[in-house]
């Protein structure tokens, strides 16, 4: 990677969950206990069940919530309050991510399949509320999720950013492919590098990535 890569990037897209915090967290173990409770409670199924529509609704639909709403007709709201109810306290401030963040140029937004306001509490339990110009959820893309194009498409013209100008940072490879193809830089922040020819970049240190970048 050189800085050359990234010199014309004026808008940062940064995904939330096991992006902004580090995936050993477990955070989102917390919202896929909830999930699976939900699914057995409100379509009547057992655990295994659960779970096996829960994978198959990921991989047909894109996001559990997606097959709830396209397979169920059900409605979002409920869903989204109730798996976003979880435990905070592992979260803890990142000064310097924040300092990363604040320092690169331009326009810096959040979009989320979760909602803007859990992301917005998981931002400020990171200690980074307040450096986002946006927080996008998947309320702003009419409940269609990433990897969706229409859902890229949605928020990225409620933000008026121009792809050819812009980077995501994202842990879920398949969230790297519309953008990819619409023109952004992409990186993928993981643990483990996944080889694909949307993926430009892949990190396991986003607070490392960034300050090499500008
Ligand atoms: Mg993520």
């Amino acid at each position: 990677m050189t800085k050359h890569d990234f010199c014309h990037v004026d808008t940062w897209v940064f995904d939330l969950d096991n992006t902004l915090y580090s995936p050993e967290l477990r955070l989102f173990d917390q919202i896929e206990l909830r999930m699976t409770q939900f699914v057995m409670d409100t379509l009547n199924v057992d655990h295994a069940e659960a779970n096996r529509l829960r994978a198959l609704y990921w991989h047909e639909h894109g996001t559990t919530l997606a097959g709830l709403m396209r397979v169920h007709g059900m409605a979002p709201d409920e869903y989204l309050i109730a798996v976003h109810d979880i435990d905070m306290s592992p979260l803890t401030p990142d000064p310097a991510l924040r300092a990363r963040i604040t320092a690169l140029p331009g326009r810096k937004i959040i979009y989320t399949n979760g909602t803007a306001p859990y992301a917005t509490r998981v931002a400020a339990a990171r200690g980074l509320d307040g450096i986002f110009d946006a927080v996008y959820g998947v309320e702003h893309a009419g409940f269609a999720p990433k990897p969706d194009a229409e859902a890229f498409r949605a928020v990225f013209d409620a933000d008026g950013l121009t792809a050819s100008r812009a980077a995501m940072f994202e842990d879920d490879p398949r969230n790297l492919a519309v953008p990819h193809a619409m023109g952004l830089r992409t990186v993928h922040v993981a643990p483990q590098p996944h080889r694909a020819a949307h993926i430009h970049h892949h990190t396991d240190d986003l607070s490392g990535f960034l300050a090499r970048v500008i």
